[in-house]
């Protein structure tokens, strides 16, 4: 827990943080659990507002963290690497921020000390989201970009 103390550890490169400082980096926005579909023609990642059944629409967190790989084989374990590849990471996920050197959003709880300020933002999934379990075609929650606020939480 002291790593979690170390003054703005979220400001250092990505490969300098302690396994506890890069679990602490997540904003919580959920977005990341939402499905996406692949254009087969062009290779396009598309967005959708349909999440995975494990994800707590009202909280935007994991229903079960721990197992979620064995209840979901698909479900990613985010590294370094994969943070600066992932093209559907959105623009404000914490990660995809600092893997491209730029700083943590106002909203995001390690500069305001305010775990709900994402959501606030309004750039979670809370709101925003169905399960999988209730969606049917996913093709019929196909979202736009402009579905989401903008990278400072000002809806577009
Ligand atoms: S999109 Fe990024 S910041 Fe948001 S929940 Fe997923 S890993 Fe965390």
């Amino acid at each position: 827990m002291d790593e979690l103390r170390e003054p703005r550890f979220w400001d250092k490169p990505i490969e300098a943080l302690t396994r506890t400082q890069w679990e602490a980096l997540c904003d919580g926005c959920g977005r990341c659990c939402l499905h996406k579909i692949e254009d087969e023609d062009t290779g396009e990642v598309i967005g959708t507002n349909v999440a995975c059944r494990l994800l707590e629409l009202g909280t935007a967190r994991c229903g079960d963290y721990r197992n979620r790989r064995a209840l979901v084989p698909d479900c990613l374990r985010l590294t370094h690497r994969l943070a600066r590849e992932v093209p559907w990471l959105p623009s404000t996920c914490a990660y995809r921020l600092r893997a491209e050197g730029k700083p943590l959003h106002s909203w995001h709880y390690l500069e305001c000390g305010d775990r709900d300020a994402v959501h606030k933002a309004g750039v979670s999934v809370i709101g925003k989201a169905i399960s999988e379990v209730l969606a049917g075609p996913i093709e019929e929650h196909i979202v736009e970009d402009d579905f989401w606020p903008d990278e400072d939480g000002v809806t577009k």
